[in-house]
């Protein structure tokens, strides 16, 4: 077993200051609602944090089984703040599992803000140099100004792109946690009172089946008591996602299904409604969690990591209701905002897999992981 000594200063920086001030009580672990009873979390955690054992905190499952309510930290004698340490090491083990790994490491750092704006703001002044698109005279038609074609090629490329990362990171993750070091919970008690190795079972995709209608539920992170206001808020930008999703697909649907030129929906249309519906919930929920922020210092503010995260889908909510607004008020401005929204959206998407994006990921793993091995929460 390697002490990593880096690996500690580096979750030091994403935020988890807090970690030398544990004295391994284990209030947390008790009071933890997503904890089982046997070798529980975050107590472990942070000691394996602590002393730096990377390999063992990159391999472990239960790091992402934890949802950040902070019960914990509301306890935690010390003020240590487990739930913001947890989050800390989830970024840190997020850029040692992310391709390439040196990338992650400038975006997950403050100073790399400046090449996650850089890259998408370089490509789309290449872009207009290329195809010189020009601003259109009299109604606002986006498509007369970048056709949907451009758009939908590099929604492909950069969507694409960032699914190879992801699976890659994914295929890291399943294969640490499947490794013998990552083994807390190892061996248990047979029928025949002998001690044998617990491994995931072969019921991969049914475990998986039922871990990804947990995470459409959100029904472990109802569980959570301290921060409920991210139970609610986290299930709106989540469905937020997904709605717009569908009406991604609806817009395809319009495109080469009808023959549907320029999207300039109604806002009567079905699909229009769906998009305004997801745009809503992104910008409610994503708003709430920031403001949120700011009223309970006992948990923590959060950290670079969760506000780059945060303030992306705020911005993409916003500039996409922006653009239909302006469209709608007859303004040439909305050609201009889209600039900015595709801007943010190829952020959001092509840096998925090394920002907080990647725990739907990595959660769904662990969760079907835990279900594998029938490691469910304390009673
Ligand atoms: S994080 Fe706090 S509650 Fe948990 S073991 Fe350390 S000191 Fe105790
Ligand atoms: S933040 Fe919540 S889920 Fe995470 S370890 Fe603490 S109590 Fe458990």
């Amino acid at each position: 077993m390697e002490v990593d000594a880096q690996f500690v200063r580096d979750v030091v920086g994403f935020g988890g200051k807090t970690l030398r001030k544990c004295y391994q009580c284990a209030t947390c672990s008790v009071i933890c609602p997503q904890s089982p009873e046997e070798n529980p979390f975050p107590r472990k955690e942070m000691i394996w944090a602590q002393w730096g054992l990377k390999e063992k905190l990159i391999g472990d499952a239960d790091l992402w089984l934890c949802h950040q309510c902070n019960d914990c930290s509301e306890y935690c004698p010390r003020g240590a703040k487990p739930g913001e340490v947890l989050g800390a090491v989830r970024a840190k083990v997020i850029q040692e599992l992310a391709f390439p790994s040196f990338f992650a490491k400038i975006l997950l750092r403050p100073y790399g803000l400046v090449v996650y704006l850089a890259i998408p703001v370089i490509l789309t002044l290449i872009y207009m140099a290329l195809v010189n698109p020009q601003v259109p005279e009299g109604e606002i038609v986006i498509g007369n100004f970048i056709p949907q074609l451009h758009v939908e090629l590099a929604g492909f490329a950069v969507g694409g792109w960032a699914l190879l990362v992801a699976a890659i990171g994914a295929y890291r993750f399943w294969n640490a946690v499947n490794s013998d070091v990552s083994k807390i919970y190892e061996y248990r008690l047979g029928e025949n009172a002998e001690l044998e190795v617990v491994r995931a079972s072969p019921r991969f995709i049914e475990c998986l089946f039922w871990s990804v209608i947990d995470v459409l539920k959100h029904s472990r992170f109802a569980e959570c008591g301290t921060s409920r206001y991210r139970f609610f808020a986290h299930f709106m930008i989540f469905w937020g996602f997904i709605i717009l999703g569908i009406a991604t697909l609806g817009d395809i649907v319009y495109i080469y299904g009808f023959g549907v030129e320029e999207l300039a929906l109604p806002l009567s249309d079905p699909v229009k409604i769906l998009g305004n519906l997801g745009a809503i919930l992104l910008i409610f929920g994503s708003g709430w969690v920031i403001v949120a922020r700011f009223a309970n210092e006992k948990v923590g503010y959060g950290t670079y990591f969760d506000w780059i995260f945060l303030s992306t889908i705020f911005a993409v909510g916003l500039t996409g209701v922006g653009v239909e607004a302006l469209r709608y008020a007859g303004s040439t401005a909305a050609y201009y905002m889209y600039l900015v929204h595709l801007v943010l959206v190829f952020s959001l998407v092509a840096y998925a897999p090394y920002s907080k994006f990647a725990h739907w990921v990595y959660r769904t793993l662990a969760y079907t992981w835990a279900k594998s091995v029938g490691r469910e929460p304390q009673k």
